[in-house]
């Protein structure tokens, strides 16, 4: 018997569930704790948030030694100035981009987002400005939600009880596929770790002997300043946008070619919003292996056509870069030597050279690998006519899973590259499948019951 996924029984009475939300409970007048614990007790007191630097004094450096706080090999021209005994306070950025997390912040971020001109930013969420990485172009709330100062009731609750069946219905959405997440995790709890097909757990992937290249992705150093600056952001203030965690990880595994565990387990340890569940759905999603992979890869220069336009976003992450045009600044390993030297930017000592060139090459590695499992025995048996995979279930049943149409062909149809304009037909999601036409059914469904509701209740 064939099934698709969502018919599966949870994620649709998720869906409908999500759909009538009604008013939040009011909030406790007093709460009980339990045991003895310091209701004020803070971070600080923990002494969790400072961290002494025990550099070696300026003279004394050794060259090629590296700063223990900023990793910056010491005799290079970009020389850390941290001095020895330094006490360097290593939440600063995180705490300043998230406001104090308090219930109150999370509402605050809430609102700026539901409210911001006239309710611009909101609307916006339908279109592809949400792709903005330049400008606060979603609601920026995730920590909160993670942590449970914002529930995804009340999110829905304000946002209709504001804009009725206006709301934008890619923001509602977004926390069904949080319930999806938190479902497939509860069903397959290997999530994390292990290849949802699992015909995939027999990938090769690049070993990267020294871990350099993985490195380098970890510290923003890939030489590709789009990525470069996400991965910036993300160590600073511990999260970026939807639209960037996209674009670094199909950098990791289609260009660099490396295990999505790797992503995963570096964005469990610094994301503030950590989710085990999202986190694990997403990589799976990425590394070919998950419930839905996905059926595009981004090109670092082209995606920054969308999400930063002006340079802005990179200017203010990698600011070695700042002073490059436009047109320059997401590649700037296309500008001339006149132009770098007044800028002062020297490969590999500024300013990283590319971490890995040849990047049409990379993806047809990236390609075969995937391809080398779908030849494989274990692979054939999990290969529908269609091209896409199945997997199986309890008591005989299986699931159509999407599968991009590179490896349904064969062959890399999905090729962004840095000189292209924008074709939004390659980005349609195949809804031909089992899987693809439950899941638009849901969503459909989702839309009319919940305008519906919003008719009712407001
Ligand atoms: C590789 C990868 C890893 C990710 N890891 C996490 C993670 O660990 N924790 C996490 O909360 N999100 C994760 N996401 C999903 C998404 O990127 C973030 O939720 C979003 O960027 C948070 O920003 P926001 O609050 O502005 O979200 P908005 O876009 O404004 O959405 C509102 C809320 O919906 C939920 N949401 C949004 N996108 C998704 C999604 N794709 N799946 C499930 N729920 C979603 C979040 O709670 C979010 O706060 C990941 C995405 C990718 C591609």
């Amino acid at each position: 018997m064939k099934v698709g996924f969502g018919s599966v029984g949870f994620f649709r009475r998720a869906c409908s569930f999500l759909d009538a939300p009604g008013d939040p409970l009011p909030s406790p007048s007093t709460l009980f704790l339990v045991g003895n614990r310091d209701p004020a007790c803070q971070v600080q007191a923990l002494g969790l948030l400072r961290y002494p630097v025990k550099a070696v004094p300026k003279g004394s450096r050794q060259k090629g030694s590296k700063c223990r706080f900023c990793r910056i090999k010491h005799g290079l021209a970009s020389e850390c100035r941290h001095q020895k005994g330094e006490v360097i306070d290593w939440g600063v950025g995180i705490r300043s981009f998230w406001n104090g997390m308090t219930e109150a912040s999370g509402i605050q971020a809430l609102l700026e987002f539901l409210e911001e001109n006239n309710g611009q930013r909101m609307k916006m969420f339908d279109s592809n400005e949400r792709h903005r990485a330049d400008r606060r172009s979603t609601a920026i709330i995730s920590p909160y939600v993670r942590f449970g100062q914002l529930s995804p009731r009340f999110i829905v609750h304000l946002a209709k009880k504001k804009y009725g069946h206006r709301v934008s219905q890619t923001f509602l959405r977004r926390l069904v596929w949080r319930d999806l997440a938190y479902w497939s995790l509860w069903r397959f709890p290997d999530l994390p770790t292990v290849s949802f097909r699992l015909q995939y757990e027999k990938q090769t992937w690049n070993p990267d002997p020294n871990g350099t290249l993985l490195k380098a992705w970890q510290q923003g150093k890939t030489g590709y300043p789009l990525v470069d600056a996400a991965m910036r952001q993300l160590w600073v203030t511990g999260w970026m946008p939807n639209y960037m965690r996209h674009i670094v990880a199909g950098f990791l595994i289609e260009y660099l070619n490396l295990h999505w565990v790797h992503g995963e387990k570096w964005f469990h340890k610094t994301l503030v919003d950590a989710d085990v569940a999202i986190n694990a759905y997403m990589w799976q999603n990425g590394g070919h292996s998950g419930m839905d992979q996905w059926n595009f890869v981004m090109h670092p220069v082209f995606a920054a056509k969308t999400c930063d336009p002006d340079g802005d976003y990179v200017r203010r992450w990698v600011p070695e870069l700042r002073g490059l045009s436009n047109s320059m600044i997401h590649c700037p390993w296309q500008a001339t030597t006149g132009t770098l030297a007044a800028q002062r930017i020297i490969f590999n000592k500024t300013y990283p050279a590319r971490c890995i060139v040849n990047l049409e090459l990379a993806r047809k590695r990236s390609h075969e690998a995937v391809m080398v499992v779908r030849r494989s025995e274990e692979g054939k048996k999990c290969i529908l006519n269609s091209g896409h995979e199945i997997k199986m279930l309890h008591g005989g049943q299986r699931a159509v899973l999407i599968t991009r149409i590179d490896y349904r062909e064969g062959k890399i149809s999905t090729r962004q590259t840095a000189d292209e304009t924008r074709d939004p037909k390659r980005r349609v999601p195949n809804k031909g499948n089992v899987f693809g036409s439950i899941m638009k059914s849901e969503m459909e469904q989702y839309e009319r019951t919940s305008q519906l509701r919003s008719e009712q209740m407001y």
